[in-house]
């Protein structure tokens, strides 16, 4: 039988909670094999343990293991009968063909009754390889690593450990709404964001049909790249053209950055407020642009409904990138679009906004209409990972 074995990140400094996070691990792990059978999955001391079907590849559980936040590492295992004999045999069959040309074994022995130490473990089965395949040993820098771990009933062998996605398992640190622009930045806040055990929905604001739809079709990207990490999620498309157009009517040019982000601060939090959101996320780093000195975050900030979170608040952009590299989602936030901020955009907007003069901007305007209308507006994509497979003469409908 195959395993995936999970070693919890910081799940496994958490005392009383802890079972909330593991269970909450365990949910998010069916939901992201949602598309295979999955045995029992249990949780013991630091490991969660999951039976996989024989019809799941080894890369596709790999691949989606790796999304799974909250697991520090994990390995895909066979279990076998504790005794030596057997666990040798399982391991040469594992590396039968292998290409690498050095090898380490590495043995934790959980059930310190079995009759050898790990070190014993470690050079009789290091043996046995060196012998059947002639590569050597190298424990500081293997090309192929052999786990082995003896628990009471069974051992588990596996080859190659992959990194986990670290962190806190979705969920478990409530919901949140993230508003994703198309711009390199607002993905890699949602995802510092749900690495924090955060549930987001996602909120974009677009300027069509003034604008074309590129902004539209990137965070649906963006969104969708990002849903991998959660299973499930909504994308909010929010008409905004209108309501730049109104603001644009009506107040003197440097203050309308400013008050376009109030506006989206307050949409964004009526959208939130309907999904159960309790807070609000975005990719605002400090000084970056214009609209983000400490005044304008300020007075932008008092527009919110609920409290702002700001990952990458102390991060600066090189940092972001390389993030966003890591992530997978800057080739898509680097395509050129028509950002709905760059429409009616003033040469010189205000860097250092006043709350007064800000709200008496404001006072012009039929604001809870304005918002209530871009609301109502507002179209609901839902997505999700893995995508739904159809069962053989079944068709879906959504
Ligand atoms: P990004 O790369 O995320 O677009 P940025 O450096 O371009 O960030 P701004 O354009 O000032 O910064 O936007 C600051 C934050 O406001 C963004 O990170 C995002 O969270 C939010 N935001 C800006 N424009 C939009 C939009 N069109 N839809 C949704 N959120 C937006
Ligand atoms: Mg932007």
């Amino acid at each position: 039988m195959r395993y995936l074995i999970g070693r919890y990140h910081e799940v496994a400094l958490k005392g009383q909670n802890r079972w909330r996070f593991t269970a909450q691990l365990k949910r998010n792990l069916l939901d992201l094999m949602a598309d295979y059978r999955l045995g029992a999955i249990r949780s013991e001391g630091p490991r969660l343990f999951a039976e996989l079907g024989d019809e799941l590849e080894d890369a596709v559980a790999i691949e989606r293991a790796s999304l799974l936040f909250g697991l520090q590492n994990f390995t895909l295992s066979r279990a076998v009968p504790a005794d030596l004999k057997i666990i040798e045999r399982e391991v040469l069959a594992a590396v039968q063909g292998t290409s690498a040309k050095s090898f380490a074994v590495r043995t934790r022995r959980e059930d310190k009754r079995f009759a050898l130490n790990s070190m014993q473990v470690d050079r009789e089965i290091g043996g046995a390889v060196k012998d059947a395949l002639g590569i050597a040993v190298d424990l500081d820098n293997p090309e192929l690593t052999i786990g082995i771990e003896i628990f009471p009933e069974r051992a588990f062998v596996s080859i190659g450990k992959h990194p986990g996605a670290g962190g806190l398992p979705v969920g478990v640190s409530g919901r949140a709404v993230a508003l994703l622009s198309g711009g390199i930045d607002s993905p890699v806040a949602a995802y510092r964001m749900m690495r924090r055990g955060l549930c987001l929905e996602f909120v974009h604001f677009h300027s069509y049909p003034l604008l074309s739809r590129t902004s539209q079709d990137k965070a649906r990207e963006l969104a969708a790249h990002l849903t991998r990490y959660q299973a499930h999620a909504n994308l909010f498309l929010v008409p905004f053209g209108m309501l730049q157009r109104e603001i644009v009517a009506r107040v003197r040019r440097p203050l309308r950055v400013v008050l376009y982000r109030r506006f989206m601060m307050r949409i964004a939090g009526a959208i939130g407020a309907q999904t159960g959101a309790q807070a609000m996320v975005t990719g605002e780093s400090l000084g970056q642009v214009a609209s983000q000195t400490l005044d304008n975050m300020q007075v932008i900030e008092r527009a919110a409904p609920m409290p702002l979170l700001r990952p990458l608040v102390g991060m600066d952009k090189n940092e972001i990138i390389e993030q966003a590299r890591r992530l997978g989602t800057f080739e898509t936030s680097i395509i050129p679009d028509q950002d709905c901020c760059t429409l009616f955009v003033p040469r010189h907007p205000e860097t250092h906004a006043r709350p007064e003069e800000v709200e008496a901007a404001e006072s012009t305007l039929n604001i809870q209409q304005m918002v209530t209308e871009a609301v109502n507006g507002t179209e609901r994509v839902e997505l999700r990972f893995p995508p739904r497979k159809a069962a053989p003469g079944v068709q879906l409908t959504d």
